[in-house]
């Protein structure tokens, strides 16, 4: 069967043929065969460049020589235990010994998982209600944080999604990001926040950055008003750099959560924090976390290889930064987007300036993208399928990968 094919048959089991949304590319989506380096084969026979890398967690590619041997060499000697390994001790140990703010962490399966327990724990440890989220930011598709739709105001939240009982969406009140007066306006007037959550980065509408100084500033507002300030580092976390966005803005969150990278391309879930903090998760602490595949071994292998790799080649956070590089320069003096870069996540926007916001990340002309994806597709490069998600490159990409990059950013 064909892609066509396949995606009529899909469509009889899965809701809308796939099984997260943005999958469901019209009129229907490419079905992979297998994936090698910066490559995916598709069913149909067609080679594609791979800008989405599973939206963000293989910075080394597809099938990295390291990653498949740690796996490999762990399916050997089985995959889940029930009991604990020694796996996530060295795991654990690295990461922490990454993060200067993280003393404590628990292994979860999901980015969605570990942004729903740091909750749950800023609630815990706080005693505190409401949590503050950033209008535009993800962090999965929990509840509490399906709520960033409507106006920019600041106001109670409206649930996203239908399900998500409005009363509980009024415990999540939203924030303009890049925009500090906001912030403090909003915990100023209210004494009942747990915890504001924050991508340091913007990377599910974009990437969107930081204005020079903004989560110095969030750091100080949040300390200022006994608020917890989490990191959600799903993404930035090994991706603009050993550290993440806490490291390169030189900022102590509270809690951390990581996911994407952290697991090599297995399924990975991490909050991690301040030793007072973490100590309330349970068994240790009464903040119920639990999970069948928390730290699963296969996962914790990936992840101890995806480290010992990035460590011992750390020069190559420049690598990835010098291809962006390359890639925003190929645009013509004519484009009329933005092209917006930091390390190895990029966008062009179609919008005249950089969004700084939510607001104005809305603004872009989402048409114009989908024909520009068309016809990237159409020249061999897959680009994640929305204005509003990041794309990325791995160490993978090779010169004939960026020169086709490079052929379809030059006729923006
Ligand atoms: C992807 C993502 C999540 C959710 O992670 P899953 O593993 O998809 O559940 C949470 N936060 C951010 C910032 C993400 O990009």
């Amino acid at each position: 069967m064909n892609s066509e094919e396949l995606f009529a048959a899909a469509k009889t089991l899965l809701p809308g043929g796939v099984s997260s949304p943005v999958r469901a590319i019209q009129p229907y989506p490419f079905y992979v065969q297998s994936a090698k380096s910066a490559v995916l084969e598709t069913i149909d026979g067609r080679s594609l460049v791979d800008c989405c890398l599973g939206y963000g967690p293989l910075i080394l590619g597809h099938a990295h020589p390291a990653i498949t041997a740690a796996i490999a060499a762990q399916m050997e000697n089985g995959w889940l235990y029930g009991v604990p390994t020694e796996l996530e001790i060295d795991l654990a140990r690295r990461i922490t010994g990454d993060h200067p703010s993280v003393d404590m962490l628990r292994f979860v399966s999901t980015g969605t998982e570990a942004t729903m327990a740091a909750i749950r724990l800023a609630r815990g440890f706080s005693g505190k209600t409401d949590i503050v989220k950033v209008d535009g930011g993800f962090h999965g598709a929990h509840d509490a944080m399906l709520i960033a739709a409507g106006s920019g105001a600041t106001t109670y939240g409206i649930p996203d999604s239908a399900g998500v009982l409005p009363d509980f969406a009024a415990h999540t009140r939203r924030v303009s990001y890049n925009d500090p007066e906001d912030l403090e306006a909003l915990l100023s007037k209210n004494d009942n926040i747990a915890a504001f959550i924050i991508e340091p980065v913007m990377g599910n509408i974009g990437p969107v950055l930081p204005d020079d100084g903004y989560l110095a500033a969030v750091r100080e507002i949040t300390t200022a008003h006994d608020v917890l300030l989490i990191f959600d580092e799903v993404i930035t976390g090994y991706r603009i750099g050993i550290g993440g966005a806490q490291v390169k803005f030189g900022i102590k969150p509270d809690l951390t959560t990581l996911g994407k990278i952290v697991g090599g391309g297995l399924p990975i879930g991490v909050f991690g924090g301040k030793r007072e903090i973490m100590e309330m998760v349970s068994p240790q602490g009464p903040v119920y976390n639990a999970g069948t595949f928390n730290a699963n071994p296969a996962t914790m292998a990936a992840g101890i290889a995806v480290s010992k790799y990035l460590h011992l080649h750390e020069d190559m956070y420049a690598d990835l930064e010098e291809k962006t590089r390359v890639v925003a320069e190929s645009l013509p003096s004519s484009a009329p987007g933005t092209f917006v870069r930091l390390g190895s996540m990029f966008k062009y926007f179609f919008r005249s300036a950089a969004p700084r916001n939510y607001t104005e990340a809305k603004e872009c002309d989402t048409a114009a993208f989908c024909m520009f994806w068309e016809k990237a597709i159409s020249e061999g490069v897959f680009l994640p399928p929305s204005q509003f998600e990041t794309n990325f490159l791995s160490t993978a990409h090779g010169e004939a990968e960026m020169a086709k990059l490079v052929q379809v950013y030059s006729q923006c």
